[in-house]
């Protein structure tokens, strides 16, 4: 087979777009990768490296069998994935959770992925579609896709590309928190292997100070909308603080400031009302940012109303919040079972794109989209994971398991698998009601572990 035959090429070079070449590449694609950075940037994008981490530098759960996105990352180890391999030699504390050193974590996927001989990075913005027909190409483009492309697949696939906000958390230099108020404490001591239990930076708020600042969030000066972002939803998993404050006094003391697994050393007595936690977000532990604390308040109003938080009052901010556009198409919808576009199978999508949300759950489409590519160019078939695995739970969901009419992104969960059944009559399999909370989920894990040992190749 001449070398032309077995080319790829993937536009966008982020979590997915990354993981989708190097799986590619491995299973012996050609592989063009398109980046725009840095000669056009995004809205949130700093750097001009691959995989670069937008937000917060947290990977989540990386518990795999009590977690579904732990469970995830477990499964993209066994896959081979370049995000979860460089994702791990660039830990940093953060309790149960898998978090990185932003810059070196992107820094490790480029460096992988220049030295990869079948991978050729090319710089700049793809404004064009391939012609139908052409050489199989990934979409990768996230959810801040050029607005050029973005009329390009709108075009091809008949859809209007829907979108809604994402917000990013303030980071704050440790330097400027006031540690005779706040403390080290991760919830419940848990840390990860090696870890002292004490991963969180945590600014404990009483009962006056919890109500002041929620009234303060209520009446902040937000950024305004632009008209094209007036009619356009939240995602209910990433709301603005200030949207949560709206919702109910009690709304934050029940969500990203519960105070529960904590003590506050400075008065053990005292109960706070509410807990500011802010993570780790570099190796050296300079910097922090305000867990859940996504925010679209302005930049003035950020500094004065995240200074009223005990601790935080001559806090230096290092990033502040903002808000930002996601392109996402009906990937139930257009995507075949192993995301080809139905009305032209060369075109492949992977990543945020998609309708998956997060980090992890781009990564993991990217590398089932490398794989499917490659294969098509092989001339093999590649089944998809089994709807039981996690990389086959959230396939499914964004290829045809989420509701077309209504399609939301998501992040992977329990909720996405089919139910553990009771083996006893293999012809009426009913729900074993009997496993519930940590044992259901560990049934589930180790099942989907099983199922994604017989799917991989030996
Ligand atoms: C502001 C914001 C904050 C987020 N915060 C988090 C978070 O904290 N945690 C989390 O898990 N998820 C977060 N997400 C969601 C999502 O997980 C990330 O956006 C993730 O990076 C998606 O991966 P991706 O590979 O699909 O897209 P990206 O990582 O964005 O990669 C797409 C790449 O395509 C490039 N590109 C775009 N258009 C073109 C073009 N026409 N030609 C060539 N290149 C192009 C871009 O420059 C980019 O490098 C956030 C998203 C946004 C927008």
């Amino acid at each position: 087979m001449a070398d032309a035959d077995k080319s790829i090429h993937i536009i966008g070079g982020g979590l997915a777009g990354s993981e989708a070449a190097w799986q590619a590449a491995k299973a012996g694609a050609i592989v063009t990768l398109h980046e725009m950075r840095p000669i056009l940037g995004t809205e949130a994008h700093q750097t001009d490296q691959l995989a670069e981490l937008v937000c917060s530098n947290s990977f989540r759960s990386d518990d795999h069998l009590n977690n579904a996105v732990g469970l995830l990352h477990e499964e993209m180890r066994r896959c081979a994935s370049l995000i979860m391999e460089c994702a791990d030699a660039n830990r940093v504390p953060a309790g149960g959770a898998l978090a990185v050193d932003r810059i070196g974590f992107s820094s490790a996927v480029q460096a992988a992925i220049e030295s990869n001989p079948s991978i050729t990075i090319l710089r700049g913005e793809v404004t064009e579609l391939p012609a139908p027909g052409a050489a199989a190409t990934i979409i990768a483009t996230g959810p801040l896709t050029s607005s050029a492309l973005a009329t390009e697949i709108q075009k091809r696939t008949g859809e209007d590309a829907l979108a809604f906000f994402d917000a990013i958390a303030p980071i704050v230099h440790r330097d400027s928190i006031d540690f005779d108020k706040a403390w080290f404490q991760s919830r419940y001591d848990k840390s990860t292997t090696g870890g002292d239990g004490k991963d969180y930076i945590n600014c404990p708020l009483d009962a006056d100070q919890y109500a002041a600042f929620v009234e303060a969030l209520i009446a902040a000066d937000q950024v305004a909308f632009h008209e094209w972002e007036a009619s356009t939803p939240y995602f209910e998993g990433c709301l603005p603080i200030e949207v949560m404050a709206g919702r109910g006094p009690q709304t934050l003391a029940f969500g990203p400031m519960k105070p529960v697994g904590l003590t506050n050393p400075h008065a053990p007595d005292q109960k706070p009302k509410a807990v500011v936690q802010l993570r780790q977000d570099n190796a050296l532990g300079s910097l922090y940012n305000l867990v859940g604390f996504q925010t679209k308040m302005r930049h003035g109003e950020q500094v004065r109303i995240l200074r009223m938080i005990p601790g935080l009052e001559a806090a230096e901010f290092a990033r502040l919040g903002g808000l930002h556009r996601n392109t996402f198409i009906n990937g139930p919808k257009l995507l075949d079972p192993s995301l080809h576009l139905k009305s032209d199978p060369r075109l492949l999508f992977a990543g945020q794109i998609t309708g998956c949300e997060g980090y992890v759950e781009s990564a993991a489409v990217g590398l089932l989209a490398g794989r499917f590519a490659a294969s098509d160019v092989f001339g093999r078939v590649l089944a998809p994971p089994p709807p039981i695995t996690a990389l086959g739970a959230l396939l499914g969901h964004i290829t045809g398991g989420g509701d077309a009419n209504n399609y939301q992104p998501m992040n992977v969960n329990f909720g996405l698998f089919p139910p553990i059944e009771t083996q006893v009559d293999p012809e009426k399999p009913k729900v074993n009601k009997k496993l519930r909370g940590k044992l259901r989920k560990t049934a589930i894990a180790e099942r989907a572990l099983e199922a994604l040992a017989e799917w991989l190749p030996g």
